[in-house]
């Protein structure tokens, strides 16, 4: 009997156990990939731009093995289906996620009939594999951390050598472009695709990962792997990127923050309303305040750093991660304004933006959510000083600052001419 792979947040050939066992006692398989309208509706351009590029590395890696990538457009479950019947399969091979939206894929193909077997595959440690003495998931980070190192890996997967897939069925077309989804496309988003990415993760080890742990805060080096949209497409395996750094220099430190990635993974897995729940003590309540969100969306707060951040994200869909931690503080600690605002803006422009990773650290920095530790309050301009020290990193984004030498960019209020065209700081900065 031949066998369907549905491929959603897992675009590659390495390391993935599904395609793998579906390849299992020389069965025939059919990869697809169904370009769902309401899910492209929902996703952010940025990463919905990227699709196209990413498919065609697929197909063409798949084609190299005497495969193919089966590509639709229409209601997941319905074309999965028809595939199915036109392939003779009852089976899918998926990824398990754990998104609201991966749950519901799930059922649906489940409802059409389709025997769905899904598999580990998107994070290091499969959610649900360490849980808590007398609990499903774990709130907060560290003993968390303590589990999932005493936890074994699974072998990382070599890529499949051949992929045998059932005659007659037509590849259909990949989309020369998409220009759907939410917020506005940046104008330099990085290459995204399994060849890319395995080549970022090689340049990574090979290089930036032995100063990891020294130089990830440094705002205007920018050191760290920029491997988040990969594992986010699922172009790259976060086992396999854990397994090759586990033991070079800096691995460690690194190995954690893939250890974060799978602590909101598991959260989500055990409480999929991460999104949309706020749990602020009763009483306290966000301000309404349209003018400033929107200064802060368009990098115009006249707070240079938190300015400097804000525009990152809208050029590169990527921001620095203290950059993230300060400008969502300043949303939500220093304007008060509701956290699901904030995450919402970041994901419709995020090419790493999940739901998983996104709404649980504005959770965090928000001090709302699982782990309600009070209030990580960030002073922008003392953090400014401390990672951007030179002011690099705020001249880079915000031009108008250009003219500012060294730390003077982080305090226009104090040297800017009258008339420039830099607004004044709409909240205290910090001092
Ligand atoms: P590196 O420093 O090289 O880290 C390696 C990998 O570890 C990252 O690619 C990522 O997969 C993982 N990682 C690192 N830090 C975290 C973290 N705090 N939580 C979870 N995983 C982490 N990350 C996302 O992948 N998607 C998001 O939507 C997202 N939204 C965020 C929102 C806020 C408010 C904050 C504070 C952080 C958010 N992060 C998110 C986490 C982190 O900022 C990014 O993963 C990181 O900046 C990506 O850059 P990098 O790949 O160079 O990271």
């Amino acid at each position: 009997e031949h066998a369907v792979v549905l491929f959603t947040q897992d675009l590659r050939l390495h390391d993935h156990p599904a395609l793998t066992a579906a390849l299992r006692d020389g069965r025939r398989v059919l990869p697809v990939f169904v370009l769902d309208p309401v899910l492209l509706g929902r996703s952010a351009r940025n990463r919905v731009r990227a699709l196209p590029g990413i498919l065609r590395g697929l197909r063409g890696d798949l084609r190299a093995r005497g495969g193919d990538l089966v590509v639709r457009r229409g209601d997941t479950a319905a074309e999965v289906a028809a595939l199915a019947a036109e392939a003779g399969a009852r089976s899918v091979h998926l990824t398990e996620g754990v998104s609201r939206a991966a749950v519901r894929r799930e059922e649906r193909l489940r409802a059409v009939g389709l025997r769905v077997v899904s598999h580990p595959g998107l994070t290091v440690v499969p959610p649900g594999d360490v849980t808590p003495a007398g609990g499903d998931h774990y709130k907060v980070f560290t003993p968390y951390l303590r589990a999932w190192e005493a936890h074994p890996w699974r072998a990382v997967l070599p890529a499949p050598g051949a992929v045998p897939v059932p005659g007659g069925v037509d590849p259909g077309e990949i989309p020369a472009r998409l220009d759907e989804g939410r917020g506005q496309a940046a104008e330099r988003p990085i290459t995204l695709g399994e060849e890319a990415a395995r080549r970022r993760l090689r340049a990574w080890l090979d290089g930036g990962l032995a100063h990891y742990a020294q130089r990830h805060d440094d705002l205007p080096a920018g050191a760290t792997s920029h491997l988040s949209a990969d594992l986010r497409m699922g172009c790259l395996s976060a086992l396999e990127a854990a397994t090759l750094a586990r033991d070079e220099p800096g691995g460690a430190e690194f190995v954690r923050q893939l250890a974060w990635r799978d602590f909101h993974h598991q959260v989500t897995a055990a409480f999929p309303d991460i999104a949309v729940r706020d749990y602020r003590p009763r009483g306290t309540r966000w301000r309404d305040d349209p003018a400033a969100l929107e200064a802060w969306k368009e990098g115009r707060t006249g707070v240079p750093i938190v300015d400097a951040g804000m525009r990152q994200l809208l050029s590169e869909g990527f921001m620095h991660n203290r950059t993230r931690m300060i400008t969502a503080a300043f949303l939500t600690r220093t304007l008060g304004i509701d956290w699901r605002a904030g995450a919402g803006h970041f994901a419709d422009h995020l090419l790493d933006g999940d739901v998983a990773n996104n709404h649980g650290n504005w959770q965090w920095v928000a001090g709302t959510g699982n782990d309600t530790r009070p209030n990580r309050a960030f002073n922008p301009l003392r953090q400014a000083r401390r990672f951007d020290p030179e002011g690099v990193y705020v001249r880079r984004y915000v031009p108008e600052l250009a003219g500012l030498p060294g730390r003077a960019a982080h305090t226009p209020w104090d040297s800017l001419p009258p008339g420039a065209d830099y607004p004044p700081p709409i909240a205290s900065p910090g001092t």
